[in-house]
């Protein structure tokens, strides 16, 4: 009798002990997105941005003025207009800006798929 008890409390302690690692792990996921996108912040670098001003249409993220400037020099290599304007403006940096748009855009997806709106919910609940 008591060996079944002990293992019920097993089963209870690992249960809770997995309950507790999901929670964290969908407060990790609500708290990577949730303020994924701030006005006051280089989507980009993360720097603050002291003065915002509203991006232009052709930036889809607020960004500080270096990164907008480095935005808008990738666009115009990708529309075929000009030449690198700095040397690190290799093909391997205009891969990193494809990628990083492309990773702001699936978080964008994410952010606004019905798992993620729950998971939000449901993290506010808890906290
Ligand atoms: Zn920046």
């Amino acid at each position: 009798m008591a060996e079944i008890i002990d293992l019920n409390l097993r089963h209870k302690h690992q249960r809770r002990k997995l309950e507790d690692q999901a929670k964290q792990r969908a407060a990790a996921v609500a708290s990577a997105l949730s303020c994924g996108l701030c006005p006051r912040r280089c989507a980009h670098c993360g720097m603050a941005i002291e003065n915002p001003v509203i991006p232009p249409p052709e930036a889809p993220y607020p960004f500080c003025s270096p990164c907008l400037e480095e935005y808008q020099a990738f666009r115009r290599l990708e529309d075929g207009q000009g030449e690198p304007e700095a040397y690190w403006h290799s093909p391997r940096w205009a891969e990193m800006w494809r990628y990083w748009l492309k990773h702001m855009k699936a978080c964008d997806d994410f952010r606004s798929s019905a798992e993620f709106l729950r998971l939000m919910r449901e993290h506010q609940e808890q906290s």
